[in-house]
């Protein structure tokens, strides 16, 4: 059996899976863990194999100390990446910018190539560059494959791409719409034309990946025409933290009588807005509860979600023209009846009817949850961007 190492990096954790990616659906991780609070208080290493969980609290002082413990506790469990037939280390990367548009196999060059996109996603790729570096050293001999969250988009249509910024200053500074999440929507776009089967070149499909952030695509004959994400995973539809589509009028006039520094905007927008800078609370779970105890704000934050989000299926309706499957994945798209619900109720008109039983059951595997005369069919496909970039990884790696 071989497997694949997939490293998600990001700026204080660093999680990490082995996966056999021949797998199909389901559980797919054969060991999974999760380095916590690098270079702060409170340093915690979680790895889950067979079942059963170990931990270890130390204090983790970087990047390169957390693999080297993590990599230790593997080994000390015979489930080290030299131990097992482990073919290929998978990178998530967040940007790929204009030179990725699909997964590349690392080398240093490639290594400086992210570094340049860091403008890009200054507080992303960085921490995933530490990721690639330290996983390098300690395992030399086994390929790195680099994955792009922006790669499915590379070849958006330009018009669904460009933004109406002067065009001189948008191409010195590399504005475009790139996308985000793309590993999700490629996955589970992927797998609807099967579940339906179809031929995927006659399927339209919009995709809801709805989890702590969230976006959404039109997919058209397997690629996307248009995704709601932009320069950054700011953009598009409400999030569990972030404010997804604002008037850029905002920044001005909080900059200019507020008195805020645009640091200060930045993280204002990104991590105490959306649901949470609505209600409070950022987890779909907490809201509901809110919700049930006639909290208003509770209620109007999910009232503004579903607002947001039914303005781009109406949009990507009219953007594919006939829609033959709506897929709603991720952590609130998978187990949120009351969201799928709300997001398309009243819409029988368009050829929705959603039946309200398969909606509330719970999640296991792909299912449709929509009648069986429903002309459009509704879909929950859990996603498994962990097994997209073992899949992906282990195809680079082979070549
Ligand atoms: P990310 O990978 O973006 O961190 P996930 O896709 O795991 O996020 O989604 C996490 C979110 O999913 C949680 O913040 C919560 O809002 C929502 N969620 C998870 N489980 C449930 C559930 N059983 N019911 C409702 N919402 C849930």
């Amino acid at each position: 059996m071989s497997y694949v190492l997939v490293i998600n990096s990001g700026s204080s954790s660093i999680k990490f899976q082995i996966v056999d990616p021949s797998s199909t659906a389901g559980d797919t991780a054969f060991v999974s863990g999760l380095v916590e609070k690098i270079g702060e208080r409170g340093g915690k290493i979680t790895v889950t194999y067979r079942g059963e969980k170990h931990t270890s609290n130390q204090p983790i002082r970087d990047h390169r100390g957390g693999l080297q413990l993590a990599v230790a506790m593997l080994d000390s469990l015979d489930a080290g990446p030299t131990q097992l037939d482990v073919v290929a280390v998978g990178h998530r990367v967040v940007h790929g910018g204009q030179t990725f548009s699909g997964p590349a196999l690392i080398t240093d060059e490639v290594v400086e190539q992210i570094r340049d996109l860091i403008p890009l996603a200054p507080l992303h790729n960085p921490a995933n560059i530490d990721g690639i570096q330290v996983a390098r050293d300690l395992l030399p001999d086994i390929p790195h494959v680099a994955v792009f969250d922006t790669g499915f988009f590379g070849d958006l249509p330009a018009a669904a791409a460009t933004y109406a910024v002067n065009r001189e200053v948008a191409e010195a500074n590399q504005i475009r719409r790139y996308g985000f999440h793309g590993t999700s929507h490629e996955f589970v776009s992927g797998q609807v034309p099967g579940i339906l089967g179809r031929d995927a070149a006659e399927v339209n499909q919009i995709v809801l990946h709805l989890g702590n952030g969230a976006s959404c695509s039109a997919v058209k004959a397997g690629a996307p025409i248009d995704t709601s994400m932009g320069l950054t995973p700011l953009a598009g539809l409400v999030m569990g933290t972030r404010t997804g589509d604002i008037d850029p009028g905002i920044i001005f006039h909080l900059y200019r009588h507020a008195g805020m520094s645009i640091d200060e905007i930045d993280t204002l927008f990104n991590r105490s807005s959306g649901i949470k800078g609505l209600s409070g609370v950022n987890d779909f779970r907490d809201l509901h509860k809110k919700i049930s105890k006639g909290d208003e704000l509770a209620k109007l934050a999910f009232d503004v979600y579903i607002t947001q989000l039914r303005r781009y299926i109406g949009a990507y309706m009219i953007t594919l023209g006939r829609v033959d499957a709506i897929t709603f994945t991720a952590g609130v798209g998978e187990n949120d009846a009351a969201t799928r619900a709300a997001a398309l109720a009243g819409l029988e008109t368009y050829g929705i009817t959603l039946d309200p039983e398969r909606n509330a059951a719970p999640n296991d595997g792909p299912r449709v949850i929509t009648t069986d005369d429903s002309t459009v069919t509704v879909l929950v496909v859990p996603t498994n961007e962990e097994l997209a970039i073992a899949q992906k990884s282990a195809e680079v790696a082979a070549r």
